[in-house]
């Protein structure tokens, strides 16, 4: 639909009355802005509590035989301040009541999980005069609980159109008898994605309480600078090592149809934002790097063997270890003569032992060693392919901090380098890098 757009508000743009009237302002400043999909309100302070994790403490007590009213006042106060503030005649404590009664008489954890949603929802259709459509009725799931993407591209595509203004909860669905299903924690932005696609939007809005994403984490870099334009990759790759201010399924939708999303700050509608943007679309390149994003506690399985290269079928062997485990390998560097594979510590947790074992009984290596500890660290960046002296950047500001690089790989698509180092370098790694980038003619 041309020139409509989606706004996804997370629970914080939604926490309290004052940010109903923020969110207001931004829906009507534009009237393209036609579906909105709000979270439940999340914390309005540092030690608030979200009402999604009241609900399902909810459930747990009530599943347990339990008296839920202590903590069901709680999400009732919240609920009721908001539309007394807001000077709404919705009936909120005759609807409360009745959630309450449900959860009480053993609905299940999903729907209990996903009443926040629906509360916020009918409330702020309430409040700005728009239609509410429930989430059961446009987004579905199969009989076995997968989502159903071809059922629910086609319920959007022929409900919404019909609906000029619409606020339609996020985070949930139903399966074909009705029983509510929500997405994974965070999940309202995959709603939103899903809205976006069907309607075929312009634009995709996930409003939140950050101004886009970080070249670096804030908590090691003092004010790293933001990132004004990012393809849908690089943010793969940077939220996949940890930089997470979307939902990563919710990319997957909009991608489909290089819809771009646009992450703003209901706080701080000046600021740019971030514009995720499809990969094929010509993006300018600033001539840095995008961003900067790692994690930590991986272990590093060391294997020699000579002639490695020459024995087929040996990495087939060594990879049925780790498969018959169930643990995922990471990264797999290898030369001549050895391969190490790269594995996070929790999921090998109480396996190492066993899967050491095997490796020697299957792949008879000539020696195996084992480095715990290890972070990754992902230097991101579109430009990387174009540009020369990119890693000698990287490892010359490594070189200068005294940190070692325990391990080096480049992804074939050439948009980021990856580099292994103790977690003890980790903060200092990523500042290091961050500093090479961004120092002005700083030469290294
Ligand atoms: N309210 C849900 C959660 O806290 C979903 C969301 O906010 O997107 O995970």
């Amino acid at each position: 639909m041309k020139d409509v757009m989606v706004a996804k508000f997370g629970g914080s743009s939604l926490a309290d009355s004052k940010q109903f009237n923020k969110v207001k302002d931004i829906i009507t400043s534009n009237t393209n802005r036609r579906y909105i999909i709000p979270s439940a309100p999340g914390k309005r302070h540092k030690g608030d509590h979200k009402i999604t994790d009241l609900l399902f403490m909810c459930y747990q007590l009530a599943s347990h035989k339990l008296n839920i009213d202590e903590v069901f006042s709680i999400i009732e106060t919240r609920f009721c301040d908001i539309c007394r503030d807001l000077d709404l005649s919705l009936d909120i404590a005759g609807i409360l009541m009745k959630i309450k009664r449900e959860i009480q008489e053993g609905s299940s954890k999903d729907y209990a999980g996903s009443r926040g949603e629906y509360l916020n929802a009918l409330i702020l259709s309430s409040y700005l005069g728009f239609e509410f459509i429930d989430a059961k009725d446009l987004i579905f799931f199969d009989d076995k609980g997968q989502f159903d993407s071809m059922a629910t591209e086609k319920k959007i595509a022929t409900v919404l159109p019909s609906s000029s203004y619409a606020v339609i909860p996020g985070f949930y669905g139903a399966k074909p008898s009705g029983e509510i299903l929500t997405f994974s924690r965070g999940g309202s932005d995959i709603t939103g994605a899903l809205i976006a696609s069907g309607v075929h939007a312009s634009i995709y809005e996930n409003w939140t309480d950050v101004s886009g994403f970080l070249m670096a984490d804030p908590n090691i870099v003092s004010n790293p600078k933001e990132i004004e334009v990012i393809t849908y990759k690089e943010l793969r790759e940077l939220s996949y090592m940890g930089a997470p201010v979307l939902h990563e399924e919710s990319i997957f939708p909009v991608k489909a149809k290089r819809i771009p999303i646009c992450i703003k700050n209901t706080n701080a509608i000046d600021d740019v934002g971030t514009m995720i943007v499809d990969d094929l679309s010509p993006v300018n390149y600033s001539g840095t790097i995008t961003g900067i994003a790692g994690k930590k506690d991986f272990t590093v399985i060391s294997i020699e063997k000579t002639l490695m290269n020459s024995d087929v079928g040996f990495m087939r062997k060594l990879i049925t270890v780790f498969e018959t485990n169930d643990i995922a390998i990471e990264h797999m560097p290898s030369s001549i003569d050895s391969v190490s594979l790269i594995i996070s510590t929790e999921l090998l947790h109480s396996k190492l032992k066993k899967v050491l074992e095997e490796i020697r009984i299957y792949c008879k290596p000539d020696s195996i060693t084992c480095y715990p500890n290890m972070a990754l660290i992902a230097v991101v960046g579109r430009g990387m392919i174009k540009t020369k002296g990119i890693s000698a950047k990287i490892f010359t500001a490594l070189a200068y901090s005294g940190i070692n690089i325990r391990m080096i790989t480049q992804g074939s698509s050439e948009l980021n380098i990856i580099v292994g180092v103790q977690n003890a370098d980790y903060e200092g790694a990523i500042a290091a890098i961050y500093e090479a980038f961004n120092q002005e003619n700083k030469e290294i």
